[in-house]
C-alpha cells in the first residue's frame, strides 16, 4: 500500500514528526540518508502505526500517494539544496516538497520559483517545539501555494499542538512567509530568555537571593499574567542543584550564551526592512557579549558599582511589571517586523492567527499571546500593539515600576539592556516631538540631503555654507 506522507531525515525532528503522524493514522514513508536511522526508528517505534521504510529516495518518492506529499527534515543549508534537487528530479507535478528545517526565508524564496517553474509546490514549514513538540504536537508555520494548503493543511492540523480545540497550524502565506514567521518566533523567544535572564540576574544582585529562592518567585510569577512555558521552565532551571558539587546548576554553567543563527537572521531582516526590534537585537547582542572571555577578562577590573543586597522585596513585583512592560514590546515589535515583510513581500499576513498558532506547541507558548489575537481581532490594520486599550493599559500600569527597575539596574550596576531598551523605545514611540528634526537639520548641513518642514509641502535645503537661506530643493 502507497503512504499518505512521507518524511526523509531521520534525526531528532524527522523521527518524532513521522511518529506523530503515524500515531495519529498516517501511513508514513519514511526515509534517511544512513539507512541505519530508517531500520532504528521502525525496530524501536514500528509497532506505532504504520511505516513504509525506503532504503533510497527513489524508492521513498514510489512509496507515495499521488499527489505526492514529501517532508524534508535534514540539517538546513546546503544538505537541504541537495535533498530538495533529488526529490524534485523524481517527483511529478502536483506533487509537494515540504521542507520542515530552520531554512532561512530568502532561501525558501529562491526554491519555492524554482519548483514551481517545474509544477512542483514547494512548502516551506516553521516548526517550533524541539523534540517534544514534533512527537506530541509542534506549532506548524506552512508558507506556500494556496493548493499546497488545500493537501497539507488538515494533516498538519491533525498532528500540531491544540489550545481550546484550536490548530497551532495555519496556511502563514506565499513562499518564503512560513519560515519568516518562524525566524520571528525564534527572534521573539530570544528576547523573552534575555528578559527572564535580566529579572533572575537583577534580583539575585540587588537582594541577594539565592536561585531556589528565584524559583520560587518565577513559579508565582507563572501563575498570572506572565504563565508560559518559559517563565515555568525558568523556575525548573534556577531550582536544580548540580549532583557533583551541590551547587545550584546555574552557577555551575559556562556563562557564555551559544546561538545557531535564527535570531541574527530576526535582527538583519529587520535592519533591511527598517523595523526597530530592538528587544530581540539586544537578546542576540547580549549572548555576543558573553561570548567573548577574553575582553570580560581583560575588563573585569574596570570600576563601577557593584551593590548586592542593597534592595528591599518591593523590588520583585517592580520587575515583575517591567518584564511584562518589556515583553509586550518586544512582541510589538515582532509583529511589526512581520507586518512590514508582509507588505514588503506581498504575503497578506493575517497577524492575529499568528499568535493564535503561536499559543500551543511552541517555545514561546503563553497565555498572553491570546491578548495579541484580541488586539488584532479587534483591529487588523493596528499600527502597533502598543495602541492596543489593552496593552497601553497594561504598559502604563507598569510603567512605575519599569523605570524605578531602569534606575535600581543603573544605580548598582546590573546590565539590563531588554528592559532599558525597551523602555527607551516606549518612550520614543509616545514622544510629540523626537530629536530626528536635529538630525535632519545636520544631514542637510554636511550633505545637503534636505528636510521637510512641519508647516509647508515639500523638501527643503538650507544654504549652510553661505548666507543660510532657505530654498525649495
Ligand atoms: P540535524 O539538524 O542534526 O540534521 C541531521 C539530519 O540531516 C540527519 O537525518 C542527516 O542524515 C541529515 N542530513 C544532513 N546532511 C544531509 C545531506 N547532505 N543529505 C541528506 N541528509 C542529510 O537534525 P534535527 O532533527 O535536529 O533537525 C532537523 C531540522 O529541523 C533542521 O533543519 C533543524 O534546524 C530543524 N529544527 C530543529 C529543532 C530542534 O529542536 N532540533 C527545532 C525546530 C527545527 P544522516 O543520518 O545520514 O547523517
Amino acid at each position: 500500500d502507497l503512504a499518505d506522507i512521507g518524511v526523509t531525515g531521520l534525526a531528532t525532528m524527522g523521527r518524532n514528526l513521522a511518529r506523530n503522524l503515524a500515531r495519529h493514522g498516517y501511513a508514513v514513508a519514511v526515509h534517511n540518508r544512513s539507512h541505519s536511522r530508517t531500520q532504528q526508528l521502525v525496530r524501536e517505534f514500528g509497532g506505532e502505526g504504520t511505516f513504509v521504510p525506503s532504503e533510497d529516495l527513489a524508492a521513498f518518492v514510489a512509496s507515495l500517494k499521488r499527489p505526492r506529499r514529501a517532508i524534508i527534515m535534514v540539517k538546513a543549508g546546503a544538505g537541504t539544496d541537495a535533498v530538495i534537487d533529488q526529490l524534485a528530479d523524481l517527483m511529478e507535478p502536483g506533487d509537494m516538497v515540504v521542507d520542515g528545517g530552520n531554512a532561512h526565508f530568502e532561501d525558501t524564496r529562491r526554491r519555492e520559483a524554482a519548483l514551481r517553474e517545474r509544477g512542483l509546490h514547494f512548502v516551506g514549514t516553521g516548526i517550533s517545539g524541539g523534540e517534544e513538540g514534533a512527537l506530541n504536537g509542534p506549532s506548524i508555520m506552512p508558507g506556500g501555494s494556496k493548493e499546497s494548503w488545500e493537501a497539507l493543511g488538515p494533516i498538519l492540523q491533525d498532528i500540531s499542538a491544540k489550545v481550546d480545540g484550536v490548530p497551532c497550524a495555519v496556511h502563514v502565506g506565499p513562499d518564503g512567509a512560513g519560515h519568516f514567521v518562524k525566524m520571528v518566533h525564534n527572534g521573539i523567544e530570544y528576547s523573552d530568555m534575555q528578559l527572564i535572564a535580566e529579572s533572575y540576574d537583577l534580583l539575585r544582585q540587588a537582594l541577594g537571593a539565592s536561585p531556589a529562592e528565584l524559583a520560587q518567585v518565577f513559579r508565582e510569577w507563572n501563575q498570572g499574567e506572565l504563565n508560559s512555558y518559559l517563565i515555568e521552565i525558568t523556575a525548573e532551571v534556577l531550582e536544580q542543584v548540580d549532583a557533583e558539587t551541590g551547587k545550584p546548576f546555574v552557577d555551575v554553567v559556562v556563562d557564555q550564551a551559544e546561538q545557531k543563527g535564527t535570531g541574527r537572521w530576526t535582527v538583519q531582516s529587520a535592519l533591511d526592512l527598517g523595523v526597530p526590534v530592538t528587544g530581540i537585537a539586544e537578546a542576540v547582542f547580549a549572548r555576543a557579549l558573553s561570548g567573548h572571555p577574553e575582553q570580560r577578562a581583560a575588563a573585569a577590573s574596570l570600576e563601577g558599582p557593584a551593590l548586592s543586597g542593597t534592595e528591599g522585596r518591593e523590588l520583585i513585583e517592580d520587575v515583575r511589571q517591567a518584564l511584562y512592560a518589556s515583553k509586550i514590546v518586544a512582541y510589538a515589535q515582532g509583529f511589526d517586523q512581520m507586518a512590514a515583510a508582509s507588505k514588503e513581500y506581498g504575503w497578506d499576513l493575517e497577524l492575529g492567527a499568528m499568535a493564535t498558532i503561536w499559543r500551543g506547541g511552541c517555545i514561546i507558548r503563553a497565555k498572553f499571546l491570546d491578548r495579541i489575537r484580541a488586539a488584532y481581532d479587534a483591529n487588523r490594520e493596528l499600527p502597533t500593539l502598543l495602541a492596543d486599550p489593552t496593552f497601553a493599559g497594561a504598559v502604563n500600569l507598569a510603567q512605575d515600576s519599569w523605570r524605578r527597575v531602569v534606575t535600581t539596574a543603573v544605580r548598582i550596576g546590573v546590565p539590563t539592556p531588554g528592559f532599558s531598551s525597551a523602555l527607551a523605545y516606549y518612550d520614543g514611540l509616545r514622544r510629540d516631538r523626537l530629536p530626528a528634526s536635529l538630525v535632519q537639520g545636520l544631514r542637510d548641513y554636511f550633505g545637503a540631503h534636505t528636510y521637510h518642514r512641519v508647516d509647508k509641502e515639500g523638501a527643503f535645503h538650507t544654504d549652510w555654507s553661505a548666507d543660510r537661506t532657505e530654498h525649495p530643493a
